[in-house]
């Protein structure tokens, strides 16, 4: 077998998933423990549409390097091009938003100030006895604080609906960045033994987008991030290495195709 690099070139590898915990997998695990190990058991997959993931790596890498937007482009370019309709041939419509995203992000000269450091850095550290990673947008180390680009639908102060906690909250905090932050700022703290001060760069689809920094001051939040991954990771472990049963939703398309859904209701 080949040695792969988990950390490096084969970060988002299936091989890498199985090393190491990220807090993308975690969510994954806390919305369908029985989706996730299929998964994980490369027995399952869904067609999600990757147009918003792949928006959000052409303008991230555009950030990294010109090299990186360069061969990020040239692997992708056959997706980014509209093959019908009224801009067939031209870019669309949503990689031409990340177009008006970058120029946003450009023209901020708040963002160049902050975005200073060593970009798309890997982290590694452990939570609670298990191995996690982290991927960094932008990290300075010697300034102590690190950037992570947000793109983001509607405005930065908007509310948005909450599944998990039956509540409207800030998008970030109900997409789970507030505990992406907390996480990475362990990880930084356990491999440089010092805090590093968590910062989401917001910048929206508008027509016309709005770029905000949204530091993460207080600790509060953040420590209540960690103190749940940590309690919850331990029994998800033992499910992610097959020591405890997977628990399904009963509700995900995993679970409605493996009749594991509730068949009969008592009304
Ligand atoms: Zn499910």
């Amino acid at each position: 077998m080949m040695d792969k690099d988990l950390l490096g070139a084969d970060y988002y590898s299936v091989e890498s998933s199985r090393a190491y915990w990220s807090i993308s997998q975690y969510k994954r695990f806390r919305e369908c423990e029985a989706r996730a190990v299929a998964e994980l058991d490369e027995e399952w997959s869904e067609d999600r549409d990757s147009t918003p993931l792949l928006v959000g790596n052409y303008v991230h890498s555009y950030f990294e390097s010109q090299e990186a937007h360069e061969v990020f482009k040239s692997e992708n370019g056959s997706t980014m091009i509209a093959k019908t309709g009224a801009t067939k041939g031209q870019l669309k419509k949503d990689f031409k938003i990340a177009e008006i995203m970058i120029q946003a992000l450009q023209s901020d000269k708040q963002f160049s100030e902050y975005y200073v450091g060593e970009k798309e850095v890997a982290v590694t550290g452990v939570i609670n006895g298990t191995d996690f990673k982290g991927k960094i947008d932008c990290l300075n180390i010697e300034s102590g604080y690190f950037v992570d680009i947000k793109t983001t639908k509607s405005q930065i102060d908007d509310l948005v609906w909450s599944d998990e906690y039956r509540t409207k909250m800030r998008w970030f905090e109900a997409y789970g960045y507030v505990l992406q932050m907390a996480a990475y700022k362990e990880l930084l703290y356990q491999q440089y033994g010092k805090e590093f001060t968590p910062i989401i760069y917001a910048v929206t689809k508008e027509d016309v987008p709005d770029t905000r920094a949204i530091v993460f001051q207080s600790d509060e939040k953040l420590k209540y991030e960690l103190t749940e991954l940590s309690t919850m990771i331990s029994k998800l472990d033992a499910v992610k290495k097959g020591l405890a049963e997977a628990i399904p939703c009963k509700h995900c398309n995993y679970c409605k195709s493996h009749g594991l859904t509730d068949k009969v209701e008592i009304y």
